[in-house]
């Protein structure tokens, strides 16, 4: 704010504070005051005309901060709210607006209006283009909201506000967030039969420091980790970080994880202390979940917040929870990513082979390590479950894995399972070839594409990287089946 030069603060336009100024039309004298005056202090006369311009819309709009709250009369708005702490804008009006209010703040309250200045993204379309009417590329908020609902766009907007870049944004991203407040709307009711007589009066009475189950530790643990990190993205104005860890954690670890991993404790006929106690986490997450989520979400986190609590109260009179009130657990995390692992390669070694879901397998380990082995012991009933095995079996260290298996490693751990009579080796080795083809033709036409002068002259940059990049997941994925069907002429072979 140094070498700040005058600017003409009269403008010729009909609207806008009119300059307080008078002029005699007897004597021709100019009269500036606070109050219309009613006679001429030279000569007495009554005939005075006010100036016909008026402010400058910033000079008036400088006055913001404080003639809102009340200035120039002493109030209490002013008193408490003034200086305030953030103010959101673009950038294009940083002089016109930001500066002006920090000139008339500190002229007429002594100090500056704010202390921290957010400039928001530009929003742009999905090619980076400005949004303009005669280009036909507008998206328009109110259409949107009523296609996808508020909180999705909403969301979208939070996710995608990467500082000091502008926001690109598709209707696709769009939908695809509105999958995610559908999911935490469907994980919500589900969870809601089995938390009847629960609430967080209850909870606060009988606040567990250890959940006893170490699924429910580490659950525990993870949300205290969330709630640090939505907080510093909050505080920094990270937004899209905040809504990032939201969207990893309520989406991948909360439902595709602990629901998963629980479902068999909440179907429990009895009421075991197991049961009680993951009832009692469940609530204590998600109601976490359902706060640390307002703030993105603020009408779907309501009204869930309402089904769950039976109606009593507004998720606005319930306070952000407190990291503090979920201890970590690094013993449960480790051990939790590590069955999620074993999980995962299973899954994986299913996808390579296109093994229907319907179907379960025989699951084989070759795990040296004992602690390993009593983990998956432990967690037997989910692996089965989750991987759909029919049964896992041991094998010593020189023993043999069953003849026609696909393989893995995990961690020290060999995964082997046996495919004969799983899949048909024929038809599966046909279907691998077939998509060989395909993705190899999609490639060649890619390339064909690329090589032509007239696309690559024509096209704008973001579409010819498109097609590059393209052409580099179809090389990935040619190289992914031909490498699945490599192994599956093995397993022809051995079986
Ligand atoms: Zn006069």
């Amino acid at each position: 704010m140094n070498n700040i030069r005058d600017w003409c603060i009269s403008r010729q336009i009909w609207w806008g504070h009119q300059i307080p100024a008078w002029y005699c039309d007897s004597c021709g004298a100019m009269i500036v005051a606070r109050e219309t005056p009613q006679a001429c202090p030279e000569c007495r006369s009554a005939a005075l005309h006010q100036e016909t311009d008026v402010l400058d819309t910033w000079f008036s709009s400088a006055l913001w901060p404080f003639s809102t709250l009340g200035w120039p009369d002493p109030a209490r708005d002013l008193e408490v709210y003034y200086p305030t702490s953030v103010l959101v804008t673009g950038f294009d009006i940083l002089f016109f607006w930001v500066a002006r209010m920090m000139m008339m703040g500190l002229h007429f309250m002594g100090r500056v209006p704010f202390t921290h200045v957010y400039i928001h993204a530009l929003v742009r379309d999905a090619e980076g283009q400005k949004m303009s009417k005669s280009k036909g590329n507008v998206i328009d908020p109110l259409t949107v909201m009523d296609r996808y609902g508020t909180d999705a766009f909403r969301f979208t907007l939070a996710a995608l506000a990467v500082q000091g870049r502008d926001i690109k944004l598709s209707e696709e991203r769009i939908e695809g967030y509105r999958h995610f407040v559908n999911k935490i709307w469907n994980a919500t009711r589900f969870c809601s039969p089995h938390l009847t007589g629960l609430s967080l009066e209850s909870l606060a009475a009988d606040r567990e420091p250890d959940p006893g189950d170490e699924t429910n530790r580490w659950i525990i643990s993870r949300v205290g980790q969330v709630i640090r990190e939505v907080e510093t993205g909050i505080e920094q104005y990270r937004f899209n970080e905040a809504a990032h860890h939201l969207y990893h954690f309520i989406w991948h670890e909360f439902c595709d994880w602990y629901l998963e991993l629980i479902k068999p404790v909440l179907y429990q006929e009895n009421d075991t202390e197991q049961r009680r106690v993951t009832r009692r986490t469940l609530f204590r997450v998600l109601m976490a979940i359902l706060r640390l989520i307002h703030p993105f979400m603020p009408f779907v986190s309501e009204k869930l917040w309402q089904i769950t609590r039976a109606g009593q109260g507004s998720i606005l009179e319930a306070g952000f929870p407190q990291a503090d009130d979920f201890p970590e657990a690094p013993l449960a995390e480790k051990n939790l990513m590590l069955l999620q692992g074993l999980i995962y390669e299973v899954r994986n070694l299913r996808g390579e082979m296109n093994i229907p879901p319907s179907k379960t397998v025989e699951i084989w380990l070759r795990c040296p390590d004992p602690a390993l082995r009593e983990l998956v012991a432990r967690y037997r009933n989910n692996l089965l479950i989750l991987a759909k095995g029919a049964e896992i079996s041991y094998l010593g260290e020189t023993e043999k894995p069953p003849a026609a298996s696909i393989s893995s490693v995990f961690q020290g751990v060999e995964i082997f399972i046996p495919v004969k009579g799983v899949i048909q080796f024929e038809d599966e080795l046909k279907r691998l070839e077939k998509e060989i083809q395909k993705s190899r033709k999609d490639s060649q036409q890619t390339e064909k594409k690329l090589a032509n002068e007239d696309f690559l002259g024509k096209a704008p940059a973001e579409v010819i990287q498109k097609e590059k990049d393209k052409v580099l997941v179809l090389g990935k994925k040619i190289e992914k089946l031909e490498g699945h069907a490599g192994r599956l002429k093995q397993l022809m072979a051995q079986g």
